[in-house]
């Protein structure tokens, strides 16, 4: 903490993976050598920059921009791009780590990394977004390339701002190459890249409820958040039987006994992704009940989706959860239970997917993207879907692999850091101290 003051989402994420690895390196000790531990802790390069761009009434407007470049031992560095008001160092930093396990997780040679700034895209002009991505490119393009760095979207990045982002990347370099992921299909993105992280992370969850012979026909279900992560774990969730309950956002909760159904996830995407409203008018167009300032773990579940952002799910959240019978929570947000609750369910018995096993979903889906590019290729919605599900089935199996518990039991949380590490460390041993 002395090397990173100031920055507690990173050492957090940092001590659940250390805190985690330990054993397994005492029991290897190949891995304490070659300071392999003290690299891996230490970005390869971090990026910050100023950002300067116009608002709509002709004022100059000054945000910070990031991009860190955490690993490149088994690929390209690869994550997304957050714009959000709370983004700083910190937050990026641990997003990077964590992605640089997720990534080798998934079993495509992409290395970790991940980008953003405070910008708050809530109530800017579509004009002043454009703007922005356009400013914050003119900067970050000479940082990435497709051999280099393949960025990506994230909280407050969606289509339209990777495709502005994407447009400014070739204007300024000539170059048609795609270094972007998450595109449109008009310009090399690929089906099912949208519904990926969502999907996948209801791939993930249904194989950790098959090995306690349960499915998600007829389970109760709350979702947090309400974004692209969100709305598609709400549909495949839906899609397997589930009785979906709750969606929300950070001004509040919508809480539907009745459960979600495809016509009332069609008016969410409206409201957020068209007029980027709030779930509040999302309730009022629908007479859902909106709980204003609340989050959604009171409401009594069997599976449990976090999609929303870090640390929405404390100790007291996961006590709620685990005396509500909660049997299943999966990820689909990055770090959203703090060490706490995560703990505690680890300790209740209940089935827990750290994100950066059960949202690896995403960046798999953006590895598929990166190989279609590269082939000059648009495969069908039913191939990405079916890879995309293959690839969870393999992650599972992973952390089932290197989470056994003496008892039988699994750690998803153990399974899923040595399953990456391994796969990361073996490459920056093979490939020396550099
Ligand atoms: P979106 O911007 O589409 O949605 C984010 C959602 O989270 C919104 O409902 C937003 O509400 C809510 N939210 C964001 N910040 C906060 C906050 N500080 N407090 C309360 N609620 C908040 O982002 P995504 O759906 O893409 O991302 C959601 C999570 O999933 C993030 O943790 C992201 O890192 C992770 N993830 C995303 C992947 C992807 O492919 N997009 C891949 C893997 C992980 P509001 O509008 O009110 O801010």
């Amino acid at each position: 903490s002395d090397r990173n003051p100031g920055q507690p989402e990173f050492l957090q994420a940092v001590t659940e993976v250390v805190e985690s690895l330990w054993p397994f390196i005492e029991q290897n000790p190949r891995y304490v050598e070659h300071g392999l531990l003290d690299r891996l802790v230490e970005p390869e390069r971090v990026l910050m920059f100023r950002v300067s761009w116009m608002d709509d009434r002709g004022q100059v407007q000054v945000n910070r921009g990031y991009r860190i470049q955490h690993s490149m031992a088994i690929g390209p560095y690869k994550g997304g791009i957050r714009f959000h008001p709370s983004v700083t160092l910190s937050v990026l930093k641990f997003l990077a780590f964590e992605q640089t396990f997720k990534n080798a997780l998934t079993t495509l040679p992409m290395g970790g990394g991940k980008g953003g700034s405070d910008f708050d895209p809530k109530g800017k002009s579509p004009a002043e977004v454009m703007r922005f991505c356009q400013a914050f490119v003119s900067e970050l393009f000479r940082h990435v390339g497709s051999d280099t760095d393949v960025p990506a979207g994230d909280i407050g990045v969606g289509g339209r701002e990777v495709g502005y982002m994407a447009g400014m990347y070739k204007k300024l370099s000539n170059r048609a190459d795609c270094v972007f992921t998450g595109k449109g299909l008009s310009f090399g993105g690929s089906l099912i890249r949208p519904e990926a992280t969502g999907y996948g992370t209801v791939y993930f969850a249904d194989e950790m409820l098959k090995t306690r012979g349960l499915s998600f026909q007829g389970l109760r279900v709350s979702v947090s958040g309400s974004g692209n992560v969100a709305q598609y774990a709400v549909e495949k969730a839906m899609a397997l039987g589930a009785k979906v309950l709750t969606v929300s956002d950070s001004s509040g909760t919508v809480i539907d006994e009745e459960g979600f159904t495809p016509e009332k996830l069609a008016i969410l995407m409206d409201v957020k992704n068209h007029h980027y409203g709030r779930v509040s008018d999302y309730a009022a167009r629908t007479g859902a009940r909106f709980e204003a300032g609340k989050r959604p773990w009171g409401v009594k579940v069997d599976v449990a989706l976090p999609c929303a952002t870090q640390n929405e799910l404390d100790a007291d959240d996961a006590a709620t959860l685990i005396k509500n019978g909660v049997r299943c929570v999966a990820e689909g947000a990055n770090m959203p239970s703090t060490i706490e609750a995560a703990k505690a369910f680890e300790a209740a018995g209940v089935l827990y997917a750290p994100g950066k096993a059960s949202n690896a979903g995403g960046v798999a889906t953006s590895g598929l993207e990166m190989s279609q590019n590269a082939m000059r290729m648009a495969w069908p919605r039913e191939e990405v879907d079916a890879r995309l599900l293959e690839i969870m089935k393999g992650i599972h199996a992973a952390c089932v692999q290197y989470g056994k518990r003496p008892d039988g039991s699994v750690s998803y949380v153990d399974g899923a850091n040595i399953a990456g590490f391994v796969k990361v460390a073996d490459a920056m041993l093979a490939q020396g101290v550099v």
